[in-house]
């Protein structure tokens, strides 16, 4: 790419929409292509054997081997670090690639962790049955005070793991108390940002250390890719990750990283949608009989809703309620009469979703028979008419 069409290139540099759209792409060093090259490669060759010894330096022009870094990735992991309000980004094969890769580059052997009792839960399964064999203990917080956060941790304490709203019930946990205690005490934190994207929030400025992304949810926004985000700010955590990506090999494909490109185009207007509707369909629960109880952050009902208003730009789609009938029966019959809604997990795609279970609802441990929602891009009108027709006599 020459100077002239560098300067002629948009840089992107703006608000969140433009950033999506633009930054990070060289379009006139690529033919002119408004939409990125795709580098389905796993290897790059070499003009010479110097420059082949000098692949591993930082300044190094050329690209080497997918599985440590890829210029489809790259474009990606630089729109992400922006987004984030970080200054790098590693993309993993998941979301639990990147969630197990950043919590392994925050501890050490012996290491105790302190995490939301709340957690995603094969989070909670890596944190809880894994890394005891390299004798790491957690211990899990289910107050959502931040003061009981501070009191679990010891000296030994390396890592906080955090996640908000909590996992089912949408409890939200005020984080920077937690993050400046952390942060005294030499203990890193982690958040789990899959939830609100960094449309609705941006943990990076409440004093988090790593925002941890399954992006198979809203970044990705399609049901058509699996894949996972860690974004930074510290250099020594950026190599600890870029190792973790090494080593363990949760590699996200160069097509995976071309699909999320795609899909943060339209982030900002999907999550725009996502919170209209999603609040529509809520507030429609919230006010019918066959209803107890609507895990919503955005309500003014919500127990939590000043802490969403401090910490959050805005809700997304992905909520719960309780049936006034707490029984099995009257959840299973709900589900099955859904048309528009489709059974699964997963969440965050153009599609609604519904899926029902019992959570353990902290801080009281309170089992609940829940419906958790997952808000798509379909009509609003024809999402209520759908459950006002399942949740008929
Ligand atoms: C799905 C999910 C994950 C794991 O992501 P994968 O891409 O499925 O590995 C992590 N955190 C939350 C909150 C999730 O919903």
């Amino acid at each position: 790419m020459s100077a002239s069409d560098a300067s002629r290139d948009p840089l992107g540099e703006g608000g969140f929409e433009t950033i999506c759209a633009h930054y990070g792409e060289h379009r006139l060093a690529h033919g002119g292509g408004a939409a990125p090259p795709l580098y389905q490669t796993s290897t790059f060759v070499y003009p010479d054997a110097e420059a082949f010894d000098r692949r591993l330096l930082p300044q190094n022009p050329y690209f080497d081997y997918t599985r440590v870094s890829n210029p489809t990735t790259a474009l990606l992991e630089a729109k992400v670090a922006r987004l984030e309000h970080g200054t790098w980004c590693r993309a993993f094969g998941s979301g639990m690639g990147a969630i197990s890769s950043a919590i392994n580059a925050t501890i050490a052997q012996g290491a105790h962790v302190v995490a939301v009792a709340n957690c995603y839960p094969p989070t909670r399964e890596f944190l809880q049955q894994y890394l005891p064999k390299f004798g790491v203990q957690t211990t899990f917080v289910t107050s959502l005070d931040p003061q009981a956060f501070i009191a679990a941790m010891r000296p030994e304490t390396k890592l906080v793991y955090l996640e908000s709203p909590t996992f089912g019930v949408n409890h939200l946990i005020e984080i920077p108390p937690i993050t400046a205690a952390a942060r005294a005490r030499g203990a890193a934190t982690i958040f789990d940002n899959s939830w609100a994207t960094p449309y609705f929030q941006n943990p990076l400025d409440l004093g988090v250390d790593l925002v941890v992304h399954s992006a198979t949810k809203y970044i990705g926004g399609h049901s058509d890719v699996v894949a996972g985000l860690v974004i930074g700010r510290d250099e020594s955590l950026r190599q600890a990750l870029r190792k973790e990506g090494e080593l363990h090999g949760a590699t996200l494909d160069p097509f995976a990283a071309w699909l999320l490109v795609r899909g943060l185009r339209t982030l900002a207007l999907r999550m725009r949608q996502h919170e209209q509707s999603g609040l529509a369909v809520a507030r429609m629960l919230a006010e019918h009989p066959a209803v107890a109880q609507v895990n919503h952050p955005g309500l003014e009902t919500h127990p939590n809703y000043a802490v969403g208003r401090r910490q959050l730009r805005g809700c997304a789609a992905l909520f719960s309620f309780a049936l006034r009938d707490q029984s099995k029966e009257a959840t299973h019959r709900v589900l099955n009469r859904l048309r528009l809604f489709s059974i699964g997990v997963s969440w965050g795609g153009f599609e609604s979703l519904a899926l029902g279970g019992t959570y353990f609802d902290a801080p009281d441990h309170k089992p609940t028979w829940l419906i958790r929602l997952s808000i798509g891009l379909e009509c609003a009108d024809d999402l209520i008419a759908d459950l006002r027709q399942a949740l008929e006599d």
